[in-house]
């Protein structure tokens, strides 16, 4: 290994290991808490939407359909009674669990000591539609893979927007919004490690994360290859420096923030697998999904989506926002 490389691969195990310390911490990767509450989002409310007659996709005959919006995205102060769920109203901030390591997705920049990533812009888009700005009114929970449902189902966050693709099994747990992103899951290596694609790692090491989608396509496409399991894709990084595994297959976004983190690494192989991403929130929150669906809406006409897009994502070509599918 030259001297080059092992100390770029220090700072990137130092860099982990800070971004490990500070969350095993705190736990939570707050921003600043409203210190002048703005009015309650449903203080002008109009009446309660129609309940919805049927149960959000939980038959799934396709993953991507979420419920319709009533119409377009009602502004701040007019967001109908019944449409945010209880503790929004009562905290006056969202919670949103989000990854706090992925760089392009969810990571903190060091120098302004902020969050920043796609998903990170997409949840603050949701805040603005309650409340009108984003300015102190989210706050950022980390969540690991396998901590996103949990985390919904437990009331300790009001939404994720966590690289989580959209799958039947978990709508039977949670509820989905329509697809914000299209993503594919991809494999990592050493750049002088000689693979070409997933099938040369049979009998070998393939890392990924507790509870993903991920693990489930290297068991389907590789049988034979030894899953590592770790609670972070990211993790995975450090234990392909450190040469204890041999590849990292999980979403294609993910990846490329790895790649960028450590250019000893390359993205080899083809799409392995479909990975829509869906905001999720606790089942039972319908009306709570057509109003981010309707905020979705907004975005992909306005030029919010592809402003956000080429900002964090747009160096790995040109994208359009997902079409929505709806059921009624
Ligand atoms: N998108 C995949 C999933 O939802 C992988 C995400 C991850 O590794 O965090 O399972």
């Amino acid at each position: 290994m030259t001297g080059h490389r092992s100390r770029r691969i220090r700072r990137a195990g130092i860099l982990l290991a800070c971004t490990a310390l500070i969350l095993t911490a705190c736990g939570t990767t707050r921003s600043p808490l409203p210190f002048n509450p703005a009015p309650r989002p449903a203080e002008n409310a109009s009446p309660t939407p129609q309940a919805s007659t049927q149960q959000p996709n939980r038959n799934c005959t396709d993953p991507r359909r979420s419920l319709r919006p009533h119409g377009p995205l009602p502004t701040p102060g007019n967001i109908p009674a019944g449409v945010l769920p209880a503790a929004v109203l009562k905290n006056r901030y969202l919670r949103v669990g989000v990854p706090t390591d992925a760089v392009l997705l969810g990571a903190m920049n060091w120098n302004t000591l902020q969050l920043e990533g796609f998903d990170i812009d997409m949840a603050k888009q949701v805040a603005k539609a309650i409340f009108g700005t984003d300015e102190g009114r989210i706050q950022f929970r980390a969540v690991t893979t396998d901590g996103r449902i949990p985390a919904l189902e437990n009331d300790d966050v009001d939404l994720v927007v966590a690289t989580m693709t959209i799958t039947c099994d978990r709508w039977q747990k949670v509820d989905f919004s329509s697809v914000y992103y299209e993503s594919g899951q991809k494999l990592l290596v050493q750049q002088d490690a000689g693979f070409a694609g997933i099938a040369d790692l049979a009998g070998r090491k393939i890392c990924a994360a507790s509870g993903s989608t991920s693990l489930r396509t290297i068991t389907r496409l590789v049988p034979t290859a030894i899953r590592v399991e770790v609670p972070n894709a990211t993790d995975c990084l450090v234990d392909l420096q450190r040469g204890q595994i041999d590849g990292i297959s999980t979403d294609d976004v993910i990846l490329a923030g790895m790649a960028e983190q450590d250019p000893t690494t390359v993205i080899v192989g083809s799409k392995l697998s479909d990975e829509p991403y869906g905001m999720a929130v606790k089942a039972g929150n319908e009306e709570f999904v057509r109003f981010i669906n309707a905020a979705l809406e907004k975005m992909r006409t306005d030029g919010t989506w592809k402003k956000i897009y080429q900002r964090w994502l747009g160096k790995l070509g040109d994208a359009s926002p997902p079409t929505a599918t709806y059921q009624d």
